[in-house]
């Protein structure tokens, strides 16, 4: 079976309903149900030089976070991109120090972030995969939503400074 065939059967197998329907936040609550898990999507202002998006997977919750400050269609090409490695259920090492991911995610116990993937940009099959289950998904999600607006959240805030204010988190980030 190839790559798009494998995909497009992962897809197949969510059981989404017709195309072109979902916001982003619909296709999130799908998934959520379907998959037995917690998804939640964090818009944050990363630092400069971290990664667009990172997926952040805990025994009780999946968290995708995504720069805030990119136009809509970015952001929701990030998302999608995440979403494909969570379907996928891509394993990663965790490429996070308890450090790095106590400053990202004081609200997580840091033992608890048991993987963190970060968006970045290589050929690998997962990243390959990724692409393609998150361009299947985007087909499903109403071209509307790309108006929609992300606040970062109240609880968020404290979160949103402490990230602007690091230098370069990307060097607490370790290449897969
Ligand atoms: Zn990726």
């Amino acid at each position: 079976m190839s790559l798009q065939e494998r995909c497009e059967e992962r897809v197949r197998e969510l059981g989404l309903p017709t195309q072109g329907q979902l916001t982003i936040a619909a296709l999130c609550e799908h998934l959520s149900r379907h998959l037995g898990k917690r998804i939640r999507l964090l818009p944050l202002p990363l630092p400069q030089g971290s990664p667009d998006g990172l997926w952040v997977h805990t025994p009780d919750e999946d968290v995708v976070l995504f720069e805030s400050r990119q136009a809509p269609i970015h952001q929701r090409h990030v998302i999608m991109h995440e979403l494909g490695h969570l379907i996928c259920d891509h394993d990663t090492a965790p490429v996070m120090t308890p450090e790095a991911s106590r400053l990202l995610l004081p609200s997580l116990n840091p033992a608890l972030v048991q993987r963190i993937l970060g968006r970045d940009h290589t050929h690998s099959e997962a990243e390959l995969e990724a692409e393609q289950v998150g361009d299947l998904l985007s087909t499903y999600v109403n071209s509307w939503a790309l108006q929609q607006e992300w606040a970062v959240p109240p609880e968020l805030v404290d979160l949103a400074n402490r990230l602007s204010a690091l230098e370069s988190p990307r060097s607490h980030l370790k290449e897969k």
